[in-house]
């Protein structure tokens, strides 16, 4: 039994606004938008952090950041953007998938910590 909420986003099982899927990637809108775009782009296979990124599946992470910037680029957000991948308690990741933020469509703050 899965209970990982983006493998149930991915799967279809929970409703998203999916704005990208290929054979190994999956992307959709947050759901508390944190900028004017703010999109999650995560692995198909299930990986829970990036602690969990290895010789054998980091090329599903190589993928995705070919797929960033298509995204990007669809989303018209040609005066930059920022990509976010919290990991663990300290950084804040309240789901257990590893996924990245894309943030744009304004000025972002510059605060890193
Ligand atoms: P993080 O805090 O880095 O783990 O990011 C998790 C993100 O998932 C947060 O920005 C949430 O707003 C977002 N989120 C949680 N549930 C959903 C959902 N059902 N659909 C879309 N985004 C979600
Ligand atoms: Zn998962």
């Amino acid at each position: 039994m899965n209970d990982c909420l983006f493998c149930k986003i991915i799967g279809g099982d929970i409703p998203s606004k999916k704005v990208y899927e290929d054979d190994t990637v999956f992307a959709f809108r947050d759901i508390a938008p944190q900028a004017p775009t703010h999109i999650l782009v995560v692995p198909k296979v299930h990986i829970p952090d990036c602690n969990g990124i290895t010789d054998e599946n980091s090329d599903v992470v190589a993928h995705i950041f070919t797929v960033i910037p298509k995204i990007a680029a669809a989303e018209g957000l040609t005066n930059g953007y920022r990509v976010v991948s919290n990991c663990g308690s300290d950084a804040g990741q309240t789901v257990q998938h590893l996924h990245f933020h894309i943030l744009g469509g304004k000025a972002l703050a510059l605060q890193m910590a």
